[in-house]
């Protein structure tokens, strides 16, 4: 229906069919359909993408976030901050662990966590700091990893939207403790239903992780503990392998389209763009602009064929979820703020200039 959707699946899809159809029958005719030999080069392969000594592979981002947590002991009687403009994957699943979920700010020029919010947030009973590179922007990791080398905090970077970002030359996944990422099939590297996977440079994290996924397994029966069954299918092992050699090609693309976003609003100064951080490298999973008046812009937009999107129109804190946590409007004032301006315009690899340029066009026309 949309002329220009927010994301395009099917351009990449239709591009891929062979070699992926290739790939699913070699998993079907070697009938091995749980931990075949594609999910351990598929974590190989994704291990040296994000320039990690380790990769495990998970059945989806959610997860991933869980595992990670569990593998570094957290639990109950522990607290871990995050921040409220993300998906609620990233605060859910310390909740399911035991730990309690605290929220801090986020800075208003990048959206990430703000580390001066965090300070203010350390007690007794943190353990963890999760960051969220939200939208592919990278949090700014080495202030984050100051506070928690002083305070003798982990880190765990949740990175479902930032596969490839970089921040200070470095790729995330090598700046926490660990890392978790998602290939829900919209994310910058996708599957063709739920997978996700973890990487650390970590050899006893990778260990612990890797038997944990797979039922606390050593051998077929013998088990080291007790863990879950969040295996990567490898049948989705398999497509991401075809897709995994493409990414960095399509962030670059990705990144491109912002720096043509970029060049053309400025030209409206009143769209403020979300920027990157003082060397940081965005993978773009997402473009988000920010205006108070983000819900004509969306509805124009709509008229016109332009899909949009909002990540996330409500604040965790803010949540009936989390209501028994006690938080307040004006409790977490940017983030509050942020959440009433932001909106994601189309961002894909196969965007072409002349659709960047209409889309800009419409915002302008919305606003004016
Ligand atoms: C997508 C996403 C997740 C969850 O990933 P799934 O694969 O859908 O479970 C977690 N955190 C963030 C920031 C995400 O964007």
């Amino acid at each position: 229906m949309y002329k220009i959707p927010l994301v395009d699946l099917q351009i990449q899809h239709q591009r891929l069919a062979k070699p992926i159809n290739v790939a699913i029958r070699r998993v079907v005719d070697s009938n091995k359909f749980i931990l075949g030999e594609d999910v351990s080069l598929f974590e190989h392969e994704f291990a040296q993408f994000s320039r990690t000594k380790y990769a495990v592979g998970t059945g989806n981002g959610t997860l991933s976030i869980h595992v990670a947590l569990v593998a570094l002991g957290i639990g109950k009687g522990d607290e871990v901050i995050t921040v409220p403009n993300t998906f609620i994957a990233t605060s859910e699943t310390v909740s399911q662990t035991g730990a309690k979920v605290v929220f801090c700010d986020i800075d208003p020029m990048t959206h990430t966590m703000d580390p001066e919010s965090v300070i203010k947030k350390i007690t007794k009973r943190t353990k963890a700091l999760l960051p969220v590179h939200i939208h592919g922007n990278p949090c700014y990791m080495d202030r984050l990893k100051s506070i928690a080398v002083k305070h003798n905090l982990f880190i765990i970077e949740d990175a479902a939207q930032a596969h490839g970002a970089e921040y200070l030359e470095k790729r995330v996944g090598n700046w926490g403790h660990v890392a978790t990422f998602s290939f829900f099939p919209a994310k910058n590297l996708g599957a063709w239903g739920d997978a996700g996977g973890i990487v650390t440079n970590n050899k006893r994290l990778y260990k612990l992780i890797k038997t944990l996924v797979n039922h606390g397994r050593k051998e077929k029966y013998i088990h080291e503990r007790e863990g879950f069954n969040y295996r990567l299918d490898t049948l989705q092992a398999a497509i991401l392998r075809v897709k995994l050699p493409y990414l960095e090609k399509w962030n670059q693309l990705r990144r491109r389209h912002a720096v043509l976003y970029r060049k053309l609003f400025k030209k409206i100064p009143e769209v403020e763009c979300v920027k990157e951080a003082k060397g940081g490298r965005s993978a773009y999973h997402l473009f988000v602009i920010c205006h108070p008046k983000r819900d004509k812009i969306k509805a124009f937009l709509a008229q016109k064929g332009i899909e949009t999107g909002v990540h996330y129109p409500v604040p965790l804190h803010l949540q009936p979820a989390y209501k028994y946590l006690g938080y307040k409007k004006g409790d977490l004032p940017v983030a509050e703020e942020k959440s009433q301006e932001i909106l994601s315009l189309p961002m894909y690899p196969e965007l072409t200039n002349i659709q960047i340029e209409r889309i800009v066009e419409y915002v302008k026309k919305a606003i004016d």
